[in-house]
């Protein structure tokens, strides 16, 4: 019987919700391209609550209990003596999501003799030490696509807070005041800016997409071209890599993973090819970006504004300087998690969990690590150091 060790954000402050501000979701069984939403045989929890924090389980318990096995839920992650590193020797399956995440580091794997898959719940993998968990034969899956869509909103949204001043403008609402001048200070239209990309893939591409009816003029770089017919019908203008990108563009959006080739890629080189004043927005992952290099740029001016959800460690300590550098319009990690995106990614942990304890394949698109390599979406996303 296997354990399964699930390490989960905690609860709200205030309690695990008994009643929510919606009724339903939408009902969505295809992303863009076809690929189907997670299809377990069975889900025991309801769509649209809160599944990813501690209580919420994310809906597992009954389906791992009634067949005999063990399953742990924590948020306790830190220092030697976490629940997760009391809990991990005699794991066989290790369940985060980037949220919250356990990062399993090569020590923490090398402690974890009988780990054989890490699951994330949700999309990026990097909280895993991949070279470690592939020299120890463990498979590491996510659930690609789950909340792809979730971030592309969320990336829209800062973009325009950012572009629009909408944060401090708020800000004076809030404090009493209307003084229209000290908002629209910092007030631009998006209309007619260059916007690019670093990284199309589903996040990135899904950003495009929406952000061409806003008449913008749309950029990016990425490993592989899209296909022409796409080009066209959004107007892409492909750039080989970000430097060559970068100084045409007044708003950048970071969606790669973070991995060797993409790690502190926007450091004070390539923030200082941009253009003064741009806009830098980075859903993917903090290490894309040097912590300080950020900070110094707005402080500068270099940059006019910094958003997104992603930070390191997380959670960030109260010191970060992404917490009280100027201009900036930061969340916790939150544009993944979605009640909406929670639905999906907690079936699509089930589904991964069924495959691997009847002991068949793990969908394709699902796999990073597998088999003592990269693997599916692994394969063509990411890079080890080795
Ligand atoms: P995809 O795998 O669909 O897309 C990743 C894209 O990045 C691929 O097109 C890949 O290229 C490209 N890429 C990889 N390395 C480079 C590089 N060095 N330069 C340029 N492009 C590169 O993943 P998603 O779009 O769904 O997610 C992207 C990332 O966003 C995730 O890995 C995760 O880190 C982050 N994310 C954040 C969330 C949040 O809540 N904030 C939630 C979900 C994801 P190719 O495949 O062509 O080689």
């Amino acid at each position: 019987m296997a354990k399964v060790l699930c390490v989960l954000y905690d609860d709200p402050e205030d309690g695990y919700p008994t009643t929510y501000a919606r009724d339903d979701l939408p009902v969505i069984d295809h992303y863009p391209g076809g690929q189907t939403t997670p299809t377990p045989k069975a889900i025991d929890f309801t769509p649209g609550h809160l599944l990813g924090s501690v209580s919420g389980e994310l809906g597992l318990r009954s389906f791992l209990e009634s067949q005999g096995h063990t399953l742990v839920v924590t948020s306790s992650k830190e220092g030697d003596d976490s629940v997760l590193d009391r809990e991990l020797p005699d794991a066989e399956v290790v369940i985060s999501q980037p949220f919250w995440p356990a990062y399993l580091t090569a020590e923490r794997i090398a402690k974890a003799p009988n780990l054989k898959l890490a699951i994330t719940a949700g999309i990026g993998s990097d909280h895993v030490d991949l070279d470690a968990a592939i020299a120890h034969g463990i498979t590491v899956a996510e659930v690609t696509y789950c909340n792809s869509i979730s971030v592309a909103e969320h990336v829209v949204m800062m973009t325009l807070s950012l572009v629009r001043n909408y944060l401090p403008s708020y800000q004076v609402v809030l404090d009493g005041g209307w003084n229209i001048a000290h908002c629209v200070s910092r007030s631009y239209d998006l209309e007619g800016m260059h916007v690019g990309t670093v990284a199309a893939g589903r996040i990135g591409l899904a950003v495009l997409r929406r952000l061409a009816p806003f008449d913008v003029k749309l950029h990016y770089t990425d490993r592989h071209r899209l296909p022409e017919s796409i080009e066209r019908d959004l107007n892409l203008t492909f750039h080989p890599d970000a430097a060559d990108m970068v100084p045409h563009c007044d708003v950048v959006t970071i969606n790669a993973p973070l991995h060797p080739e993409t790690e502190g890629l926007f450091g004070d080189k390539l923030i200082g090819q941009m253009k003064r004043g741009a806009y830098l927005i980075n859903t993917a992952r903090a290490k894309i970006a040097d912590r300080d290099a950020v900070d110094r740029a707005l402080r500068s001016g270099q940059l006019a504004g910094y958003a997104g959800d992603v930070w390191y460690p997380q959670p960030a300590p109260a010191d970060h300087p992404w917490r009280t550098m100027p201009h900036h319009g930061m969340t916790p990690h939150i544009s993944g998690s979605s009640l909406s995106a929670q639905a999906r990614y907690a079936a699509g942990t089930r589904e991964i969990l069924e495959s691997w304890l009847d002991g068949t394949p793990i969908r394709d698109e699902y796999l990073i690590v597998d088999g003592g390599g990269l693997a599916g979406t692994g394969a063509h996303s990411y890079s080890t150091r080795s």
